[in-house]
């Protein structure tokens, strides 16, 4: 089974689950920028944040047979705060960069004034750049999240099939997939979306522009449920195509709108910048 893990934050994670994760198929992910759990109290620290997505990051997992790409943008939490926002004017010189395959996480969280002045900004710099976006939908209140969240992208210029809307659920899926963007899930331990609801979606509404990934971070997270959603696909009976479908191609699809996604790995290289991850006497 190949995996793209199309939504995975691997700065929180350790070498183990690059480990496990390649033992359980995974060959690619991306990185979307999001918030550190606490506030940054300056832009430079998301520049220092991109640069390590950018350079540190796609080292480690090349280490382990991972491609990685990200996505970066200004997160919805840190749109309010004014500390942070000065991000969206040094974004651009960003954006061009080889590795980013889309403009995310953008999207609401409290559906803030200051949060539709960010999401609107930043789809215009995806349609700018010509990247597609990634938009996080609300954990809160989510079916009037997501409307909203579809109102700004039709007023926007970036296309809603270039669009991956995450953070779905059974409340929303049927909205989203009316409006033609394509469909993200997180499917997380114990809450949210689990392995079992995922497969019964899948029964549902078929695999078509569907994404499956497992939002692993600094929190309550598995970085194998992805391989986990396959098995239970497999398990009800979907064949293994529809499996390489929703686990592989759809997320090549969607991030190759980028016209930057890499995915065949050369041999890695020995250090980064002259850092390695063995300690000394490896
Ligand atoms: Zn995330």
């Amino acid at each position: 089974m190949r995996i793209f893990d199309p939504h995975i934050h691997m700065t929180s994670r350790t070498t183990d689950d690059y480990r496990a994760m390649h033992a359980a198929g995974v060959r690619a992910v991306v990185e979307p920028s999001f918030w550190l759990g606490q506030p940054r109290t300056s832009p430079a620290s998301f520049y220092d944040y991109f640069d390590s997505l950018l350079g540190w990051e796609p080292f480690r997992a090349s280490q382990y047979g991972i491609a990685h790409h990200c996505t970066l943008a200004l997160n919805p939490k840190e749109a309010n705060d004014p500390r942070c926002t000065p991000v969206l004017d040094e974004l651009p010189r960003y954006l061009v960069k080889d590795n980013v395959v889309a403009v995310g996480e953008i999207g609401y969280d409290s559906m803030t004034p200051a949060e539709d002045t960010a999401l609107a900004t930043q789809l215009e710099l995806a349609a700018e750049h010509e990247l597609p976006a990634m938009v996080h939908t609300p954990h809160r209140d989510k079916l009037a999240g997501l409307r909203r969240t579809l109102d700004v992208v039709r007023e926007s210029p970036l296309a809603i099939d270039r669009v991956l809307v995450d953070h779905l659920n059974e409340t929303t899926v049927q909205e989203a997939k009316n409006s033609g963007c394509w469909l993200g899930f997180s499917v997380y331990p114990d809450t949210k979306m689990d392995e079992d609801r995922m497969v019964a979606v899948l029964e549902r509404y078929g695999p078509e522009k569907v994404l499956v990934n497992s939002a692993a971070d600094w929190g309550k997270s598995d970085p194998l449920k992805t391989r986990k959603v396959g098995d239970a696909m497999l398990k009800a009976g979907f064949a293994e195509d529809d499996v390489d479908r929703v686990l592989w191609r759809n997320p090549v699809a969607f991030y190759g709108l980028s016209g930057r996604l890499a995915l065949d790995l050369e041999e890695p290289a020995a250090t980064h910048e002259g850092n390695s991850i063995l300690r000394g006497g490896e």
